[in-house]
């Protein structure tokens, strides 16, 4: 039997054995120690240690950064000559030997001053360089405690990445190659992270309990990415099952790649569109490739993180008119800004606002800051003349939002007629439904718009009052909850009424147990992972559209979660009981 068997939450489906390495560990608060008086010169070389130390260790990170990413190197050269600034290193030792603190609340001290100096400065861009001292400081101080903040140490080794959290931005600063498989104590069945494990196909666990207690670097782990399990330090026989399973895993994605060009369309005939979400423009070719109709979902916020400063019109521009050049003529959904929450730009983290799920997010921010809505509206725009481009506006609560946003959408068109820029006239635009407010007018909202896309993975946080990236609640964050089914059912019905289409394009749609039950719906595409396309598509082929009507009849007349998911299981389970151990699911596995 291994050591210990960790449960958390699979999220992007696989295998993989390998050594744990550990990324960052759960930030500890700052020790308020003070020192004893003859301590001080041994304290300040213990400063001057740790901030060299750091330093080297970005040089070292700066010099394996891929040669793609060779834009965002210019960060890591800064933060290197933040370890040597005087302002913080000489300010902290003076604290030091000022008033016989530690090394690492006399950094917390100099960071503060150096903040209140910043807060004075108009220029916002200038004004939030705080942050990069403040990151800085947290790995001096790190480093100072003993704990692993530097980057991947062993650039040849591929080791399995375990991380107290990952934000998106983190996700994307790292070494893919080096990465079989990850692992986080943080997260939830939804959160931004695994969703981008699941295009980068990295094998993924999020929401682990006791993820840093039970494992250090070094130790031989079993990811488990299909039931969500991490073994630790496993025997002969667990790893010869894994190894067995991996394998099998491997063919069974082999063996449903070579038939996913075929039309998704179910054993009686009904076809729907099975499209990608994307975040980045390189996952094109695994979209064609998996035989996807084209991109339901250009999560466009991806390209303004890990940056210093927001992208040009020009930048956007060639960003999205090779994505639609690329995909023509097959269709790609441009997502207009959705930051906030877990993808926080920069501008954004200033507002430290308390509950930022709730916040200035998505439309909410791009209608606060109209100049960058505007430009990502014309770069859009304009790369709607290099192929087939639609709009699609997020976090929606009402229409009048909607009317603001396609207020400033006509505005910007009117802007391109008189500089002669050419554009698709008729591009469709379209709404995320993902409120419950949504939801509730989605009648009135279906005449104003010419599609919509229901984001289940936020209608099941916003309707359940569930955080999609918190582990504690991740048990409530049912997909097949009476009230969620209900609710998308009355946006496919509204929407079909008033004569528009509806793709579902949250992580439900790529749930095998979930696709039936969407399918009874009539729902005419479903915008899913890359990675999911094949697979997805091989169960739906194999799917009878009347049974999936009957089996929708039964949910929507039971009123409990558990009713419905040990129906569900019943039924899906009894089609496919072999390949459904190949995939992962959002349904709890033990009702
Ligand atoms: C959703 O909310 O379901 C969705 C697809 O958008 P995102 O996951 O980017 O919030
Ligand atoms: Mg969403």
């Amino acid at each position: 039997m291994a050591r210990e068997i960790l449960q958390g939450i699979a999220v992007s489906a696989g295998v993989s054995i390998g050594k744990a390495f550990f990324t960052n560990r759960r930030r500890r608060s700052v020790s308020f120690e003070i020192i004893p008086p003859g301590a001080a010169d041994s304290e300040v070389a213990r400063l001057e240690q740790a901030a060299s130390d750091v330093r080297e260790n970005l040089a070292r990170a700066r010099d394996n950064v891929p040669a793609e990413l060779r834009d965002h190197a210019a960060i890591i050269n800064s933060h290197m000559m933040i370890c040597q600034d005087p302002k913080l290193i000489r300010a902290a030792s003076q604290r030091i030997r000022d008033h016989h603190i530690a090394a690492e609340w006399a950094l917390d001290q100099a960071v503060e001053a150096i903040a209140a100096a910043f807060s004075a400065i108009e220029d916002p861009y200038i004004r939030e360089r705080v942050q990069d001292v403040r990151a800085v400081a947290e790995r001096i101080q790190a480093r100072l405690v003993g704990r692993h903040a530097e980057p991947l140490r062993t650039p040849d080794e591929r080791i399995v990445l375990m991380a107290h959290d990952l934000t998106p931005a983190d996700a994307m600063g790292l070494p893919t190659v080096k990465i079989m498989s990850f692992a986080t104590a943080e997260g939830g069945k939804t959160s931004h992270t695994g969703i981008l494990a699941r295009s980068l196909q990295i094998p993924a666990v999020v929401g682990v309990s006791s993820l840093e207690e039970s494992i250090t670097d070094g130790d031989l782990v079993i990811v488990d990415a299909l039931r969500g399990l991490i073994l630790v330090d496993p025997d002969e026989a667990e790893l010869a099952d894994y190894t067995d399973l991996k394998y099998q895993f491997e063919n069974y994605q082999k063996s449903i790649r070579r038939q996913s060009t075929l039309p998704a369309e179910t054993l009686d005939g009904y076809r729907i569109d099975v499209q990608a979400n994307i975040e980045l423009v390189e996952e094109v070719p695994q979209v064609l490739d998996g035989g996807g109709d084209g991109v339901g979902l250009y999560r466009t916020e991806y390209a303004f993180l890990n940056r210093r400063t927001s992208p040009t019109e020009e930048e956007l521009y060639d960003e999205y008119s090779q994505l639609a050049g690329l995909l023509s003529p097959r269709r790609v959904v441009f997502r207009t800004l959705d930051v906030g929450a877990d993808k926080m730009l920069s501008e954004q983290s200033q507002l430290e606002e308390p509950n930022p799920a709730l916040g200035l997010r998505a439309i909410r921010f791009c209608l606060r800051h109209q100049d960058v809505f505007r430009r990502q509206l014309r770069a859009i725009l304009r790369a709607s003349a290099h192929g087939s481009a639609s709009l699609l506006f997020p976090m929606i609560s009402g229409l009048h939002e909607l009317r603001q946003a396609k207020h400033i959408l006509n505005e910007v068109r009117a802007e391109l007629d008189a500089a002669g820029l050419p554009y698709d006239p008729d591009m469709p635009v379209g709404i995320m439904v993902e409120l419950p407010s949504a939801v509730l007018i989605s009648e009135a909202l279906a005449q104003e718009v010419d599609f919509f896309s229901i984001g289940t993975n936020d209608l099941i946080q916003y309707s359940l009052g569930i955080d999609r990236g918190n582990k504690h609640v991740s048990y409530l964050y049912q997909p097949l909850h009476p009230a969620i089914v209900r609710s998308i059912k009355y946006v496919v019905d509204s929407a079909h009424r008033m004569g528009i289409s509806v793709c579902v394009c949250g992580e439900v749609a790529s749930d095998p147990y979930c696709l039936p039950i969407l399918l009874g719906m009539q729902i005419d595409a479903i915008s899913i992972a890359p990675q999911a396309i094949p697979g997805i598509k091989h169960i739906l082929r194999r799917t009878n559209m009347e049974e999936c009507k009957e089996l929708l009849r039964d949910v929507l007349s039971a009123s409990t979660v558990s009713t419905i998911n040990r129906m569900v299981k019943e039924t899906i389970y009894n089609r496919f009981p072999e390949e459904l151990t190949f995939f992962s699911s959002m349904l709890d596995q033990d009702d």
